[in-house]
């Protein structure tokens, strides 16, 4: 079985350990606008590489950037920091959720449209990049709106035809089963699925209730301290493998290595007023998820088995569909 990367199919003996949600860039609409807008792509594709470097010594063969179309997707600079890092990039058709994202034109248009749209990005590429996503990006807000509901109905639509997974984002965790119950609605395949962003649960119990629906689920957010400490994480984690759900857990960081935008294109949870290098540079590594975090699940009993099917064998299942 394979998995469309942006470099091309990749096979899944290649695929090694794989994260699931982190980000080369993410930008903002307009913030090109900015009279100080000056982005530095060589240092941008600098940074990328070296980030990626340091997980492919990790033995990660492939990462996944899931930034929405929206949101300063960049596949020609996936292509370049994939090849000049050796580690494949998968990215992403699909749009966020409706307080960042979703442009007006689509917002008039139904789920079939939007289906068509997204398999038009898988078969034949983005524009005239002919770069293939390789997974659907969906998203709902605080509230799961109609007009998210809609799309995410076209995601699900097209993603059996387009043969590839879909990788949600949930604001607060919430709303999974919503997601769930619309996908299942629209036809698709649950063992596909991973229900992102489920770290701001205040327990393992709703993630296990996810995953007993036969999705994939994704603390994905591993080392943003704002959202939850890494210590409850890991004690999800565990109580999780030790549930039986082994399975269904992945985990990420949502890290974001680069902005071309000249100031933080996004508000900030906290408020503070800080810059683009202070707002990177306040990221955790990628490799935070292996070293750092992974002894967390050590320590917490998981042995390394338990890790080798979480870091590979699940990114695996879901990337590429193989049963087993
Ligand atoms: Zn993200």
């Amino acid at each position: 079985m394979q998995v469309m990367s942006v470099t091309g199919p990749v096979d899944e003996a290649d695929l090694g350990r794989v994260l699931v949600h982190e980000h080369i860039t993410i930008d903002m609409p307009g913030e090109e606008l900015d009279p100080s807008y000056a982005p530095n792509m060589p240092e941008i594709v600098a940074r990328s590489v070296d980030q990626l470097q340091k997980l492919r010594d990790l033995g990660v063969g492939a990462i996944v950037d899931p930034c929405p179309i929206e949101l300063g997707r960049d596949p020609e600079l996936y292509a370049e920091v994939s090849q000049k890092s050796g580690v494949k990039i998968i990215f992403a058709t699909g749009f966020y959720m409706e307080a960042q994202g979703i442009p007006y034109y689509w917002r008039a248009r139904d789920a079939q449209e939007i289906a068509e749209f997204y398999l038009s990005e898988i078969n034949d590429g983005v524009g005239s990049t002919g770069l293939r996503p390789g997974i659907i990006k969906a998203a709902t807000g605080l509230d799961a709106s109609p007009l998210e509901r809609r799309v995410l109905a076209g995601a699900a639509m097209a993603q059996r035809d387009g043969n590839v997974a879909i990788i949600t984002h949930t604001e607060n965790s919430r709303h999974g089963d919503v997601q769930q119950a619309i996908f299942a609605e629209n036809g698709a395949d649950p063992s596909r699925i991973m229900i992102g962003h489920q770290d701001e649960q205040k327990s393992a119990k709703p993630i296990a209730a996810l995953a007993a629906n036969g999705t994939f689920v994704g603390i994905d957010r591993i080392g943003l301290d704002s959202l939850a400490s890494d210590d409850h994480r890991a004690d999800m984690v565990a109580q999780l493998v030790r549930g039986g759900h082994r399975e269904s857990i992945c985990l990420s960081q949502d890290c974001v290595c680069n902005s071309k935008a000249p100031k933080v294109p996004f508000a900030l949870s906290s408020g503070a007023e800080i810059t683009v290098e202070q707002f990177l540079g306040n990221m955790k590594p990628m490799t935070h998820v292996l070293t750092v975090f992974a002894d967390k699940l050590r320590e917490r009993g998981l042995s390394e088995e338990d890790l080798d099917v979480i870091f590979r064998d699940n990114p695996r299942r879901l990337l590429t569909g193989a049963a087993e």
